[in-house]
């Protein structure tokens, strides 16, 4: 296979490779908080200005497969759940909200794709989830959450990355 991601920046490929850089870890079906030292409590993220800390939980979204890390209601996503982020060649500037091991913010800085990448193991993403780099296993249903007590779920691990 052309290995079109070491040839072409993410804002050059077409559709499908785009589609395919994604390698459906699921991290960004996280529910994820800012904590800004200025402000008491944190909030929700909408937007990140300088000096606030993005927190990854362990809440998945409620249409997220767990097991298989995939949406479940894909083609209707953003309607279901309007702060799903999607991030897009549109929306590039928004690559902050991903977590590190994200496969297009590994890109956009520069850091190639994983070992462990989808494109690099036939398409699978099985050696993804033996590297435990999606979240299979590890989340709380967002229903099943106490969403008050959210510095409880607060994790760590969202934030790993191995190549
Ligand atoms: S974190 Fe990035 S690579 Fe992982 S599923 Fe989300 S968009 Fe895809
Ligand atoms: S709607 Fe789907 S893609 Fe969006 S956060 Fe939920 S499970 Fe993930």
């Amino acid at each position: 296979m052309e290995r079109f991601w070491e040839t072409k920046s993410l804002d050059e490929m077409t559709r499908s490779e785009w589609e395919s850089i994604c390698d459906g870890c699921a991290k960004c079906c996280l529910h994820k908080f800012i904590d800004d030292d200025a402000v008491n409590e944190a909030t929700t993220t909408a937007h990140v200005q300088a000096g606030e800390v993005i927190h990854f939980t362990n809440i998945a979204c409620d249409l997220l497969n767990t097991k298989t890390c995939s949406c479940t209601q894909y083609a209707k996503r953003t309607e279901l759940v309007p702060d799903c982020v999607q991030l897009t060649q549109e929306n590039l500037k928004d690559i902050f909200f991903m977590p590190p091991s994200c496969s297009y913010r590994r890109l956009h800085e520069g850091r190639g794709l994983p070992s462990w990448h989808p494109l690099l193991n036939r398409k699978k993403k099985t050696a993804m989830h033996k590297a435990g780099m999606s979240v299979r296993g590890k989340t709380v249903a967002e229903s099943e959450a106490d969403l008050d007590r959210f510095e409880d779920y607060i994790a760590i691990w969202p934030l790993e990355d191995i190549d």
